[in-house]
């Protein structure tokens, strides 16, 4: 009877939460870095002027900890953790404990929870007011920086309102209303005539508007104007050499968003970390890690220059229920095993770095992290319903 009732429980647990994959890779333990960055220091608490919000998709512990070990060795320190506030964000959603990136982002943007796949939308399909939008009101400059299509779920949660985040052509649609001053990232296709649905030549529409349409690295480089649109790629990109880096998206950015004196938003995903788990892929994990990181120390260092500039920086999930496993025989290498080919309901970690930035410890919510973001900006009132 004991063995028929394990048996059954086995067979329920299997039916209910069989892993997709359970797939063991390992990577080669870097030597440690010969100069190890110094944790950055908790500054004074002043008025908040600008806030860069990094997001990684997927990126949980053991994203952050393989990528350390591969990267800089065992003794050595990623830029993102050198930032001197941590804390643990809890990722649900409103209708399952394992949140998609599009309810995870838009309880970052609108401070409130929704159904996974909504963009910038309560459950009821409101739509939500985001931090992003109010810094517009307020006269503040805007950006949005991705290496997915810059549709894609998590940028289009800051500044859009559907139902379902499959609605790409109506996101690259709604942006030209948006008021954000700097779009980077893949996605082309969503705005060509050749590739809409409804034939629509978007690229035509921003550039009327005053944009200036971006195609590569160069395009980036030799830029001119306040107004961007920077569409490396047909949807994410492809690492191809005549696409930027995470880097130079960024440093272009801050150029740009820096020149309003009253302060600037600018959100920066690590698209593809994610993709990385979704693929159980750990060398093109690490390859996005070290991308998002050279972009998390071009924003410290800003940070650091600038005195007024608060740096956030979290997921929205983990993905690929990844570990590290055990050091091989050899000593050199370190095994790594994948649960999951999809997201996990494991708690993400948080950092922060500048004014403020210990308003982020703790185990919060991810609503909580949108609504202070919005607070520290002088944005009251949230979540806020746009009936
Ligand atoms: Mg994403
Ligand atoms: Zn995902």
């Amino acid at each position: 009877m004991r063995i028929l009732i394990s048996l059954f429980i086995i067979g329920l647990v299997s039916a209910c939460q069989q892993p997709e994959t359970n797939v063991t890779e390992s990577i080669a333990i870097a030597d440690n870095q010969q100069q190890i960055p110094e944790h950055l220091p908790l500054v004074e608490d002043r008025d908040i002027k600008n806030v860069i919000f990094l997001i990684g998709d997927g990126t949980g512990l053991a994203q952050i900890a393989s990528g350390q070990l591969a990267l800089v060795g065992p003794d050595g320190l990623l830029h993102m953790q050198t930032m001197p506030v941590t804390g643990f964000v809890k990722t649900h959603s409103s209708d399952n404990l394992i949140t998609d990136s599009a309810s995870g982002a838009t309880a970052y943007s609108c401070g409130l929870k929704t159904y996974n796949g909504a963009i910038g939308v309560n459950p009821e399909q409101i739509p939500c007011k985001t931090i992003l939008e109010l810094a517009e009101e307020q006269g503040l400059s805007t950006g949005l920086v991705s290496t997915s299509s810059i549709t894609h779920a998590t940028p289009a949660s800051f500044a859009t309102h559907v139902e379902q985040r499959s609605m790409e052509d109506e996101i690259a649609y709604d942006f030209l209303d948006s008021g954000v001053e700097v779009f980077l990232g893949g996605g082309f296709e969503y705005f060509s005539e050749q590739h809409r649905a409804d034939s629509l030549d978007l690229i035509g529409e921003f550039e009327d508007a005053g944009y200036q349409i971006l195609r590569t690295k160069d395009d980036l480089q030799n830029s001119t104007s306040n107004q961007l649109l920077g569409l490396f790629a047909d949807d994410g990109l492809e690492r191809a050499d005549t696409e930027p880096n995470s880097v130079a998206m960024i440093e272009k950015a801050l150029s740009i968003l820096s020149k309003n004196e009253d302060g600037f938003f600018l959100m920066l995903e690590g698209s593809q970390i994610d993709w990385a788990g979704h693929g159980n892929q750990v060398q093109y994990l690490l390859n996005e890690i070290k991308d998002f990181d050279a972009a998390v120390k071009a924003s410290l260092d800003f940070a650091q220059e600038d005195g007024e500039t608060l740096v956030v920086l979290t997921a929205d999930h983990e993905t690929g229920g990844m570990t590290l496993q055990r050091q091989l025989a050899e000593g050199d290498s370190l095994e790594i095993f994948w649960t999951t080919g999809y997201h996990t309901g494991t708690p993400v970690p948080l950092m922060a770095y500048g004014p403020h930035a210990t308003e982020f410890m703790g185990w919060r919510d991810n609503t909580y992290v949108g609504h202070k973001i919005a607070e520290l900006l002088g944005l009251n009132g949230f979540p806020i319903l746009i009936q």
